[in-house]
């Protein structure tokens, strides 16, 4: 007993430290139970949804902990849309980062996660929009590959497929491909590919996760027919891991920390909702695997295996589990027999690492250096130890393309370290990056190779084999070659060994505004791969913009050394837009990737590779007025770009909102969402307005219409709807023509909203004091007309502006017509 309450302790070291997934897995004996629970149930149960975020980790948690099947969560989407709460990142590179935050999920509650090809291309309102930029044809068959693939026999969906228009157009159309995927996927001639690789599949019943929420209220719950929905009871407690089903739910759903979503555990019965939608009716209600054989009599020739591996969970040996080795051998080499395919290649894996945990056997493969070029020499140390008293042989090391890096019989004595040295030759001829972002894709969709589609990451580029025996049985046990360093504050730090171009480049600045036909020098960064490497930089730019010099050279001596060298940059005469792209030449080899790196501490280190470039931008720009304070809400870039067209701005703290201080500019912003999270500003109104009325600008960016911190946010009553306007390309309309705000001292036009990115604006107010103006029409297709997106209003000798526009997207993508908008903006009364 007391050997078991220790493991429980040191089980919540290890949750926190097994978050890395290049860090190696070392279980407690508590949790080579828990592993050992789960290769005795033969089910599987898999959750679609639409984001990273969408799923429900009480039910995930429940299906693996509780439950003890395998279990998976497809999210159609890596959540490339989204704002970042954690840093810089967004699109593609939010895309990694919340990639790597469901996986550390997964790592938490101990399912597995796949994705499609789709891509999270923002707000939809509907799911047949999303379905238009969406391949719906792709998408359906990845969700058909996926459920083919993993064979669940439970599939559950997130969202509502009946009620289009209630939710994000993702959401509904997520749970419409997943009744669409039940339908097909036992059908041979339909995505037939797929339907060879993996063989066709019929999951036994489909279900909506469903809740009082979909009711409307907790009454109306009640009261509605529940013939057809089934409660689980999902707040059990875990003794073997000392924390019941809800605490772990919350440390997995607090791994989405780029959206904020921390959260606490909670303890004691909960229930989940399931509502039955096609397949077999539970009859007896009584399991969601009810009618299904789970044990080991599922498999043609499971029964004998059963027989040895269900007595161990009785006798689980929790002070020696080496002891177990014997019957685990003996039910590996069964299990090698098993004509099933499927259930074999998931038992001799879950199989093949209990024993190695169970027999404290440790093997890992690091490299010298965290990155090499295609077709480098390196070396590695290998290190083999087994921590029991069974007699195991390390027979050969190869890599996974066959070359032999060691081949003589090694006994591993009881609890003595083999180290040994070996140079290999790199197996990948591609750059490490994550598969999805290797080729262009569309606004709605990724490219990826055949073999890549669903996988959430790219597998490691070199493996080696380690063969070690036990007694007679031959286990090959796998490993990525990984690097390690020893940090002084942190002590060991893992790292991914990556393949990487020998040179990368980069401009810093992403979009370059040139508010008139003034040069700029522009600083572009090479950075060495290898050592000693020289050759020359070129930047290539758009027709009518001037660079020079044509080229510079560059030399240098050491790896990860970099350098900067500066071009030119003078703008043609008129508005124009396009891409600064460097290219590197090397001999005759030609670099134009810039590598980005991605550290945080909840996941593991990344480094992507994108094309380099800067979009460079010259508006025809007249402004009034200079000095612009600025109070920061949520976060956004908008100070950047507005120092980028020759605004001086001052970033203002909460505490520095005093009429005094506010007398010092000609305009004062609002960041986004300030109302929703800047406490202070609850006390700060009356100085802002007074602020207006002695003569200032005061321009308020978007707030959503809850949780607020107070409804006063202008000198005139305003009260923010749900209104958004999602077509980056809907029309507008100019409801007030002849307001300075349109034609001072920037002439709006159409064309100023055209090249808009992702959206025209949300969160727009639908009722307004008379005070106020309406400048702007615009709404989606088949919807009425929105009139509030910018209202101005006269206050005292000032101005107020209140806008639901996206300035804070468009300024940052180097959007003309947004700037020569906002500039306006920012000039009214100046
Ligand atoms: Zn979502």
């Amino acid at each position: 007993m007391r050997n078991i309450f220790l493991g429980q302790l040191l089980l919540l070291l290890v949750v926190s430290s097994s978050l890395f997934a290049q860090r190696p897995d070392k279980p407690t004996s508590s949790e080579i139970y828990h592993e050992l629970q789960q290769l005795n149930f033969l089910g599987s149960a898999m959750y679609i949804a639409a984001h990273p975020d969408d799923e429900n980790t009480r039910l995930i948690s429940y299906f693996v902990n509780d439950v003890h099947a395998r279990t998976a969560y497809l999210s159609l989407t890596r959540g490339d849309g989204g704002q970042n709460l954690v840093g810089p990142e967004i699109r593609e590179l939010l895309g990694v980062i919340r990639t790597q935050e469901l996986l550390a999920a997964r790592r938490t509650d101990g399912g597995q996660q796949f994705f499609t090809r789709a891509n999270d291309f923002g707000y939809s309102k509907n799911p047949e929009e999303t379905l238009s930029f969406w391949n719906e044809e792709e998408v359906l068959g990845d969700v058909v590959r996926a459920i083919r693939q993993f064979k669940p026999d439970v599939i559950i969906n997130r969202f509502n497929h009946r009620t289009p228009g209630s939710t994000h157009g993702h959401h509904t159309a997520s749970a419409m491909l997943s009744v669409d995927a039940f339908e097909k996927v036992n059908n041979s001639s339909a995505y037939p590919e797929t339907a060879k690789q993996y063989g066709t599949w019929q999951p036994k019943r489909l279900f909506f996760n469903t809740s009082w929420w979909f009711y409307g209220s907790q009454e109306a719950f009640e009261k509605a027919d529940k013939t057809n929905l089934m409660e689980v009871e999902t707040g059990g407690y875990y003794p073997s891991l000392g924390l019941s089903n809800g605490e772990i739910a919350s440390l997995s759903r607090s791994m989405h920390k780029s959206q904020g979503f921390g959260s606490t555990g909670t303890r004691g019965s909960q229930s989940e909702w399931l509502e039955f939608l096609k397949g077999d009716f539970p009859e007896n209600k009584e399991s969601l695997f009810e009618g299904i054989d789970t044990s080991w009599s599922r498999v043609e020739g499971g029964e004998n295996i059963g027989a040895i591996l269900e007595p161990l969970e009785d006798d689980f040996d929790f002070e020696n589990p080496s002891s177990m080795l014997r019957p685990l051998l003996q039910a590996y080499e069964l299990v090698k027999q098993l004509k099933d395919d499927h259930w074999r290649t998931i038992k001799m894996q879950q199989l093949e690492k209990i024993i190695l945990d169970c027999g404290g056997i440790y093997v890992e493969a690091v490299s010298e250096t965290n990155s090499i070029n295609p077709g480098n020499t390196y070396k590695i140390t290998l290190e083999a130890i087994n921590r029991s008293d069974f007699p195991v042989v390390l027979q050969s090391v190869k890599t996974t393309n066959g070359t032999v890096l060691l081949q003589e019989n090694t006994t591993l004595e009881p609890n003595k370290r083999y180290e040994f040295e070996a140079t290999l030759t790199s197996q990948s001829k591609e750059y490490s990056a994550p598969y999805w972002l290797k080729e262009e894709g569309s606004l709605g969709m990724y490219k990826a190779p055949p073999d890549k589609i669903g996988l959430p990451e790219t597998p490691a580029p070199e493996q080696v084999q380690f063969n070690i025996a036990l007694s007679r049985t031959e286990l090959p046990v796998v490993r990525d070659v990984v690097y390690k360093y020893n940090d002084p504050v942190d002590g060991e730090v893992y790292q991914p060994l990556e393949v990487l171009p020998e040179m990368t480049v980069s401009i810093a600045d992403k979009v370059l505004i040139f508010p008139d036909r003034d040069d700029r020098q522009i600083p572009v960064t090479l950075t060495a791969g290898r050592d000693n490497v020289n050759g020359f930089v070129q930047l290539n730019y758009p027709n009518g913009w001037e660079v020079s010099p044509a080229q510079q050279t560059f030399n240098m001596e050491r790896k990860g050394e970099s350098k900067t060298v500066l071009f030119t940059i003078t703008p043609p005469r008129d508005q124009s837009e396009g891409y600064l792209k460097p290219l590197v030449r090397v001999g005759d080899q030609f670099f134009d990737k810039e590598l980005v790196t991605i550290d945080y501490d909840h996941i593991p280190f990344q480094r992507v590779l994108l094309s380099a470039q800067a979009k460079v931008v010259h508006i025809d720009l007249e402004k009034e007025g200079d000095r612009i304070g600025y109070i920061e809400g949520a976060g956004d870039a908008i100070p950047e770009s507005l120092r980028q067209i020759g605004y001086s701005v001052t970033t203002l703290s909460p505490d520095a909102i005093t009429l005094k201080k506010l007398e010092d500019f000609d305009a004062v912003v609002i960041g986004i969402r300030a109302y929703n999270t800047v406490p202070e500003l609850a006390f700060k109104q009356t100085i802002l307005n007074k602020y207006v009325e002695e003569g200032g600008t005061l321009v308020a960016q978007y707030n959503t219409n809850r949780g607020m911190v107070t409804e006063d946010v202008a000198p005139y009553s305003l009260k923010i709807s749900r209104d958004r306007v999602t077509d980056e390309n809907s029309d507008v309309s100019f409801l007030a023509p002849e307001h300075d705000v349109l034609n001072e001292p920037n002439e709006i036009t159409q064309a100023d909203f055209e090249g808009w990115i992702q959206e025209r604006g949300l969160y727009f107010p639908d009722e307004w004091a008379p005070q106020f103006t309406p400048i702007l029409g615009m709404n989606d297709a088949g919807e009425t007309q929105t009139k509030g997106s910018l209202l101005v209003a006269e206050y005292g000798k000032g101005h107020y502006v209140y806008t639901g526009l996206s300035f804070f997207r468009e300024l940052p993508a180097g959007v003309a017509g947004a700037y020569r908008l906002f500039a306006n903006i920012l000039s009214l009364g100046n």
